[in-house]
């Protein structure tokens, strides 16, 4: 059977959404072992990013919480989904350092496998310039 270009999206935004959330436990299992600081690295400007990538991606408007510096935090941690917030998604120490884990070939390969299968979804999804360039 044939998709609709409806169904096509709709599959491709549940497969991306998934995606994300992977990517987000494994970078978020990092933080909670490792961070002396945590969310340490949260800027208002990655939340600004975010309320924009939302907005211009998903259709989605994000609601600033009460916190006064972060206008995506919230008591338990970042309110967006890990889909709405690429950078902060992908982003671990670690990374952003060494451009890998250090130790850990395994962790490193599953990062980029997620981060590149992201990638190809938001191509077909949102075209060339809607990309993953937003993860590098
Ligand atoms: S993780 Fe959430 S609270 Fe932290 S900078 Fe990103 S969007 Fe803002
Ligand atoms: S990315 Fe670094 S500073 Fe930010 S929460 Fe993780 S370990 Fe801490």
């Amino acid at each position: 059977m044939r998709l609709s270009p409806v169904q096509v999206e709709a599959d491709l935004r549940q497969r991306l959404q998934a995606l994300y959330a992977e990517l987000s436990a494994a970078t978020a299992g990092e933080c909670a072992a490792a961070c002396t600081r945590p969310q340490s690295c949260c800027a208002s400007l990655y939340c600004g990013i975010a309320i924009d990538f939302a907005r211009s991606h998903w259709d989605v408007e994000l609601v600033p919480t009460w916190h006064r510096s972060l206008p995506l935090m919230g008591p338990d941690g970042c309110t967006a989904a890990p889909h709405l917030r690429p950078l902060c998604t992908a982003h671990t120490c670690a990374i952003s350092d060494f451009g890998c884990k250090q130790g850990d070939a395994g962790w490193t390969a599953r990062y980029f496998t997620l981060v590149d299968a992201i990638a190809a979804l938001e191509v077909e999804l949102f075209g060339a310039d809607g990309n993953s360039t937003i993860l590098r």
